[in-house]
């Protein structure tokens, strides 16, 4: 049985972000291959894949895959022609994803890079200009990786974060740990920066967006 999150999530699911057999197997599979069950929401799933498109959808570019499933969402958002390049740090769940990517028929369209996010990106100046990014790998890292994305986007392009409302914590005061407090400081940040406009789409866990305006 499909359980929501709250009535939004599920006018949302049932609504937009309907779930074909591939992405419910990913979803099921990624934890039952041990791996954690923090991928994104099908909700957010869905945003990502309008933002892909929205975008310019020709390349795109992920920073934490685990096991594919945001993925699958963003490949499927793509022009026919498009391609995701996705970078993981841990090589059992770029094996994992690397098997649903198959299995979903993008292994044509998506590249998974294995290896610190940190140090890919620095091999990666070549492929640029992306025209979407999707940051959802360590919070202490997000600075950086926004950094790097607005330097390998043109205009109009749109870099997207994940985990922007840390359940609600970035706004209650009396809840804080280490990733809160940084994403409070990253969501500031950006929200500050002229080069871009930005916002919070706060279904599921919050997703930062920003297109770049300059
Ligand atoms: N986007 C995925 C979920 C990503 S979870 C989805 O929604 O389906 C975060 C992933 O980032 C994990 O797989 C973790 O191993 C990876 N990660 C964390 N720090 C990283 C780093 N510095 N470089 C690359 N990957 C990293
Ligand atoms: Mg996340």
């Amino acid at each position: 049985m499909t359980t929501y999150k709250d009535p939004l999530s599920k006018y949302l699911r049932e609504n937009f972000a309907v779930e074909d057999r591939m992405l419910k197997q990913v979803r099921r599979a990624t934890p039952e291959k041990g791996l954690p069950a923090i991928n994104v929401e099908p909700e957010e799933g869905r945003f990502l894949q309008f933002l892909a498109r929205a975008s310019g959808g020709k390349k795109a570019l992920e920073i934490g895959t685990l096991g594919g499933y945001s993925g699958i969402w963003i490949a499927r958002g793509l022009h026919p022609n498009g391609r995701l390049i996705t970078l993981e740090r841990e090589p059992e769940h770029a094996e994992v994803a690397r098997a649903h990517f198959a299995a979903a028929g993008l292994s044509e369209r998506v590249e998974v890079r294995v290896g610190n996010a940190h140090e890919t990106l620095a091999t990666l100046d070549n492929e640029a200009p992306f025209d979407f990014v999707f940051i959802d790998a360590e919070k202490q890292g997000y600075r950086a990786y926004f950094g790097w994305a607005l330097e390998h986007v043109q205009v109009g392009g749109i870099i997207a974060a994940h985990n922007a409302l840390r359940g609600g914590r970035v706004f209650t005061t009396n809840e804080s740990d280490e990733n809160t407090e940084a994403m409070r400081a990253f969501n500031s940040w950006v929200a500050q920066d002229p080069r871009v406009i930005s916002t919070i789409y706060p279904a599921g866990d919050g997703t930062l967006v920003a297109v770049r305006v300059i």
